[in-house]
């Protein structure tokens, strides 16, 4: 397996731990990135769940925003669930104060969207591209996506609302697979990571 992809965990905030275990069940090389050099080591990035506002100071802060965006940009494959969700929206309809994303896929995001009655909840959530049963949704004080732009494909729904999309390399989820021991998104992932890394490989 000296071929596996060597996908880093942004690990400024949030459920950092979990994802480098489920990316590492799904055959990837794992680990935390903090700073620019250890960015630029990684064919992939997972941005993790957490508190968005603090994952943007913190990375405004580390000097790893402007980077983040640049890498974005040029293609590198990116998965954000939840908070990781947010910082991947060209918009949020509600920042807080000087909170800023990464941006990377044509969307406007809600934060808290689900509201107080229902800040915690699973539920069985479908979604394109992943085979089987449904993915057992772990939603916690999640966003939804409020509207879209013409590239940005909408994965799953969840109550009528937008909760999982992908834009070219970029993947978001309302939701937390990293909690529930089902790796098939981050297998998903670690495959659209391959796929960048080796276009031409058969
Ligand atoms: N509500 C959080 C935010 O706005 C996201 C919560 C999460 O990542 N579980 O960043």
């Amino acid at each position: 397996m000296t071929d596996a992809p060597v996908i880093g965990v942004l690990a400024l905030q949030g459920d950092v731990r979990e994802h480098l275990i489920a990316l590492a069940a799904a055959d990837a090389v794992a680990r935390p990135v903090r700073r620019p050099e250890e960015l630029a080591e990684v064919d992939g990035l997972v941005l993790p769940g957490g508190e968005s506002t603090t994952i943007s100071k913190l990375a405004i802060l580390f000097g790893v925003m402007e980077p983040l965006r640049a890498r974005v940009r040029d293609g590198m494959p990116v998965y954000g669930t939840c908070a990781g969700m947010i910082m991947l929206a060209d918009k949020i309809l509600d920042p807080r104060s000087g909170q800023e994303t990464i941006g990377g896929i044509d969307m406007i995001v809600r934060r808290n969207a689900f509201g107080r009655q229902n800040e915690s909840f699973e539920a069985a959530v479908d979604v394109r591209g992943v085979e089987g049963d449904p993915v057992e949704g772990v939603f916690i004080r999640a966003p939804w996506v409020e509207s879209v732009g013409a590239g940005t494909e909408v994965l799953a729904e969840h109550d009528g609302h937008i909760v999982a999309v992908r834009q070219g390399n970029a993947l978001a989820t309302s939701f937390h697979p990293e909690l529930t021991g089902d790796h098939r998104l981050h297998a998903l992932f670690v495959e659209m990571v391959r796929a960048n890394r080796t276009p031409d490989a058969l």
